[in-house]
């Protein structure tokens, strides 16, 4: 049965994306399968993976709304085997609104993945920067979460409430959920800041750190405007290999 990890943290720009498109890529570079699910309306990982937003006609929006089943909303990705994403693109904004008085509509995207879980390895979910009605359906779909924290002054910030919101889902909604881990994001060996914060977050987070730390590489960043996950942008750059170390790491954790 696939391994269902929700990459979230309320905080926009700390790395959840970029970590989507390539722990996935990675992963399915190591052979495994994986299904990449975008539920963050900016379709950013839509985007770096190469596939135009506006050219798709199912999202996980159609998808959402029962207008298309699991299947006829995924897209093959180009270049890459063993992977497949549902996309997302703007329409996602007005979704919150639309799910109002549906039942159970906190269970939404777990009664859809249910019926395809078995098919994947690894389910990747890439949330969006807040807490809401997408993020909950996220965290109730996971087996489990995995919190990218940038390495910079505020890293802490929020965290306390996301590990609220968590615990939250875990007593009301899915009691299987757990914290896969922390994983550190752009790190910078140069500064005295980012390892502080590296150790602030260990003494203060009672959660597990992966070993492996992402570092800044500007290579990360170019790689989403050639539609590339970074280890097909630039194999042998940092970026590709901490995030092949961390998929690496990921799949040798059992435990969660
Ligand atoms: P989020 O999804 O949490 O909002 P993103 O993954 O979109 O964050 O990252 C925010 C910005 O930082 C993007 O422009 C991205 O390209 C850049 N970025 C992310 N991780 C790195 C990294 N390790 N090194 C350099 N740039 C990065
Ligand atoms: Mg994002």
């Amino acid at each position: 049965m696939g391994r269902i990890i929700s990459i979230a943290n309320q905080k926009g720009g700390v790395g959840k994306t970029t970590t989507s498109i390539n722990l996935s890529a990675c992963l399915a570079e190591l052979g495994k399968k994986v299904l990449v699910i975008d539920l963050d309306p900016q379709g950013n990982t839509t985007s770096g993976f190469g596939i135009d937003k506006e050219e798709i006609e199912n999202t996980v929006y159609e998808l959402m709304l029962g207008e298309c089943s699991i299947r006829e909303s995924m897209t093959k990705v180009e270049n890459i085997e063993h992977l497949s994403l549902i996309p997302s693109n703007v329409n996602l904004a007005g979704a919150e609104i639309e799910l109002l008085g549906i039942n159970e509509k906190e269970y939404i995207l777990k009664n859809a993945v249910d019926y395809i879980r078995d098919d994947y390895d690894f389910i990747i979910i890439d949330c969006p920067p807040s807490l809401n009605m997408l993020t909950v359906n996220a965290m109730t779909t996971a087996d489990s979460i995995l919190v990218p924290i940038q390495c910079e002054y505020y890293a802490l910030e929020g965290i306390s409430q996301l590990i609220h919101t968590i615990d939250l889902v875990q007593e009301r909604l899915n009691s299987n959920l757990r914290i896969d881990g922390v994983v550190f994001t752009m790190y910078d060996a140069r500064t005295n800041l980012s390892s502080d914060v590296v150790d602030t977050v260990k003494e203060n987070l009672n959660a597990t750190v992966y070993q492996t730390i992402i570092p800044r590489n500007v290579r990360l960043a170019e790689a989403p405007s050639h539609g590339l996950p970074i280890n097909l942008y630039d194999s042998k750059s940092s970026g590709a290999e901490s995030y092949r170390n961390l998929a690496k790491e990921i799949i040798e954790r059992k435990d969660v």
